[in-house]
């Protein structure tokens, strides 16, 4: 898909032109601009060489049934971008007709966290505020596809963005923010603030950027650790920005927003899910707007997930300390889709 050409084709148009152009690719998802029959059929093939739509992707689909509560209905979208790199997102639909993507912000990630199938690949390029949004647009034409109804027109949405994704969202600030506002535009994907999650590793200077935002978009920090010599070896990125600081800077996050913020926690056998490590976190989480999102780990090679003991013992501690917290649906485990298995290989899709 590419529309920096998409003004001058429509230059010597009548303005509402460019207003029908962008409503059909962004709010009525077309694919093709075959599908624009309100252009003549000389301008519609000069959109679909000059404006092309197509997005090149390939697509798995859990095999795990729709609503079930081991998080069926997911669908991952391995995308081949212009410059031929691939990135992977995912979609996971809700019984309730919500529908989740998980985007993706970088190609690779460059901080290397030990548990991430991203982070082993290592860095290679910021995506472009456009390549975030590609990401929505295709699950969006997805969707469509599978769900439109003939009678009424309508057709089920993307109603959720979650960055969380191949890479790290603060390291690519402002295409990150400009993709945000561009799915917050009512007149476009109008995907409410609330609806938005910014996941990150706790880079500091992007939680205080944000908090000057002025946007009621939820934040989440992966934590994984509740003391700075486990989280080191887990998360090297912890050296730059230790823990004290990170709870520092959502601190003042929370007071500018007063906004919840979210821990992610990934629990690994033998590594951080002891009681005593409970009990520790519980003593940094204890605070009124914080939260904490228990994740089952996910192989990518290196650890093993805690078991289901192991799991309810760890939940035991925090519940007698009054933690706020939840435990994270593993969706599209199956398909190497879960958090932390996004790594792309070099295989373009046929
Ligand atoms: N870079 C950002 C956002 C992408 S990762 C960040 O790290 O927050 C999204 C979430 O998945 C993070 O909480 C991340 O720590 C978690 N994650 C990474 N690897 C995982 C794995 N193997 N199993 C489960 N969760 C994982
Ligand atoms: Fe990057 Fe997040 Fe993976 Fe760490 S967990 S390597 S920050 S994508």
């Amino acid at each position: 898909m590419n529309l920096d050409n998409l003004e001058k084709v429509l230059e010597k148009e009548p303005k509402y032109r460019l207003k029908q152009a962008k409503d059909a690719v962004f709010k009525n998802f077309i694919s093709d601009w075959s599908e624009a029959t309100f252009f003549a059929k000389d301008l519609r093939d000069k959109l679909n060489k000059e404006c092309p739509l197509k997005i090149e992707a390939d697509v798995l689909v859990s095999k795990k049934p729709f609503g079930s509560a081991q998080g069926g209905g997911s669908v991952k979208a391995r995308i081949k971008l212009r410059d031929g790199l691939m990135i992977e997102t995912v979609l996971m639909r809700h019984i309730d007709n919500r529908n989740t993507v998980c985007v993706s912000s970088q190609v690779g990630c460059p901080l290397g966290c030990l548990f991430c199938a991203t982070g082993k690949m290592g860095f290679k390029k910021n995506l472009t505020s456009d390549e975030i949004i590609e990401q929505v647009i295709f699950f969006n034409r997805y969707l469509k596809k599978i769900t439109l109804s003939e009678a009424e027109g309508l057709f089920q949405r993307v109603t959720n963005v979650t960055y969380m994704g191949m890479g790290e969202p603060f390291l690519n600030y402002e295409n990150v923010l400009k993709s945000i506002r561009i799915l917050n535009d009512k007149e476009y994907f109008n995907i409410g603030a609330r609806s938005i999650s910014v996941s990150t590793a706790g880079i500091i200077e992007g939680i205080k950027k944000l908090s000057q935002e002025g946007l009621q978009i939820n934040l989440a920090i992966s934590l994984h650790a509740p003391n700075d010599k486990l989280r080191k070896e887990l998360m090297p990125i912890d050296k730059k920005y230790p823990l004290e600081a990170v709870l520092k800077a959502v601190d003042d996050y929370i007071n500018k927003t007063k906004r919840k913020v979210m821990f992610e926690y990934v629990l690994i056998k033998g590594v951080n899910d002891s009681d005593e490590q409970a009990m520790e976190l519980a003593k940094i989480m204890n605070k009124k707007l914080y939260f904490v999102n228990l994740i089952l780990y996910n192989a990518t090679g290196i650890f093993k997930a805690s078991d289901t003991k192991r799991v309810e013992g760890f939940k035991r501690v925090l519940g007698k300390e009054k933690i706020n917290f939840s435990q994270r649906y593993r969706f599209g485990d199956d398909i190497q889709a879960a958090c932390g298995q996004f790594a792309t290989n070099t295989k373009s899709p046929q």
